[in-house]
């Protein structure tokens, strides 16, 4: 039977007792007693609605905390402590699920703010924080472009086309590039993605600087050849002389675009992660004997080339890869060094490394070109290094192939006086003398 059933059956019980009691004792004794049994169920309900009272305005709303009832007010009781178990445990859910999906977007490697219909900020991941510079405890209400001011970023969200993403250079801090994509969802909600492009960016610009330098390298042999061929095969030409000279001047030519495919093809070996390394102990006494000669021809005895070997100890590395570095660096001495001056190549332990280097008394170069000596087809001089038959990617080369030998590549220089060309290798790489087979 059910709570409230009882309830009517009781009423109507005491209804049926007041109207027996009337009969044997009269009225008066009945209706008092009646006014005393109703007088106890208003004291009851009072008591109980104090209790409800106080539980919904000091208590934890614990179903723990729920008050003790009696009669009637039991059920209520019961119901009331049923209902806040099940509220809290899917409150508990629905936090838990909103802590996930808040630890879910902290660690995606994109920035995400939720914007509301007026743009205002009402939530973002901590990548947007450092993307975008903006403080999720203190700037969330705040409109979102009085914290990301650039001019494209302010015209993208009122021209209203969101399908294509809009690329934010110079964004929150200076060299950062950013992709940002609007994406509307919900109640006129958007989403604002942001992701850190500067690397892909920079490998782009890489890549066309690429592209133009090459072709412009080729263009200009090229030009020169096609305009000898030109005059050669002119019906009217007859000067077997000047002929002669233009063969001299077209094999020039020809041996510049050589080289320069060669180190081209040399750099992409080295850039390639597949051609791994072919390691062997070297006989660095022995190479550097080989370059010395080399030099030697490359100079025509118009410079004092010296070798100084400090140590036996051999390198662990690969033999034509640094013979290619260690030949680019004697190459480029003889080339900047003008006629009477001196080159040393130098081979020494310091400090437990091995050190390769090459000195000369050249013409120097000015502190703000070294560090950008590396980067291919950069060149001081450009003139001169064409005269000499450089390509401009000798010392992309040597860094890569040091990189690739974990060793270090240091350049220092002072201008008419000559520079330093060192590459550091670790001491892993270095066999000692006393380890050495008899
Ligand atoms: P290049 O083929 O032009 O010599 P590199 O990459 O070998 O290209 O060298 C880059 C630039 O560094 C050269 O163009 C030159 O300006 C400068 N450079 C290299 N070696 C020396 C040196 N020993 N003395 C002075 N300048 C040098």
């Amino acid at each position: 039977m059910s709570g409230f059933s009882q309830r009517y059956i009781g009423l109507i019980f005491l209804i049926l007792f007041t109207a027996v009691l009337w009969a044997i004792v009269g009225a008066v004794y009945a209706l008092m007693f009646f006014s005393a049994m109703m007088l106890w169920s208003v004291i009851h309900h009072i008591r109980h609605i104090v209790k409800l009272e106080q539980w919904l305005q000091y208590s934890d709303h614990t179903s723990a905390s729920i008050p003790e009832g009696a009669g009637a007010w039991d059920d209520v009781f019961a119901y009331l402590a049923r209902y806040v178990r099940t509220h809290s445990q899917s409150r508990q859910q629905l936090s838990l699920a909103l802590e996930r999906m808040q630890r879910a977007t902290s660690a995606m490697p994109d920035g995400i703010v939720i914007l509301d219909e007026m743009n205002r900020i009402e939530w973002c991941n901590p990548i947007a924080e450092q993307h975008l510079g903006i403080k999720q405890d203190l700037d969330s209400g705040q409109l979102i472009i009085h914290l990301v001011r650039q001019i494209p970023f302010v015209e993208y969200l009122a021209a209203r086309k969101f399908s294509k993403p809009l690329i934010l250079r110079q964004a929150h801090y200076h060299q950062l590039i950013l992709m940002l994509q609007l994406v509307p969802y919900g109640y006129k909600q958007k989403l604002l993605i942001s992701r850190d492009i500067t690397r892909f960016e920079r490998l782009e610009t890489m890549r066309r600087d690429f592209i133009a330098n090459v072709s412009h390298e080729l263009r200009t042999p090229l030009t020169v050849i096609g305009g000898f061929l030109e005059t050669m095969s002119d019906e009217n030409n007859a000067e077997p002389e000047m002929n002669k000279r233009a063969l001299v001047l077209m094999s020039e030519q020809a041996i510049r675009m050589q080289n320069l495919v060669e180190d081209l093809l040399t750099l992409s070996r080295l850039e390639n992660d597949q051609n791994i390394i072919k390691e062997k102990e070297i006989d660095i006494s022995g190479l550097l004997h080989d370059l010395k000669n080399e030099a030697e021809s490359l100079s025509n005895g118009r410079h004092q080339i010296k070798l100084k070997i400090d140590t036996k100890n051999r390198l662990i590395g690969s033999q034509n890869e640094l013979h290619s570095a260690f030949s680019n660096l004697v190459s480029n001495a003889i080339r900047y060094t003008p006629a009477g001056g001196e080159i040393s190549i130098n081979w020494k332990i310091k400090d437990r490394r091995g050190l390769f280097f090459v000195q000369d008394s050249g013409i120097g170069i000015e502190p703000e070109h070294i560090p950008r000596l590396t980067e291919r087809f950069y060149r001081v001089d450009s003139s001169r290094s064409r005269e000499t038959g450089g390509t401009g990617l000798g010392l992309a080369i040597v860094k890569h192939i040091a990189t690739r030998h974990q060793a270090r590549f240091k350049i220092t220089s002072k201008i008419g006086e000559g520079s330093q060309f060192t590459i550091q290798f670790p001491t892993k790489r270095i066999i000692s003398d006393d380890k050495q087979p008899d």
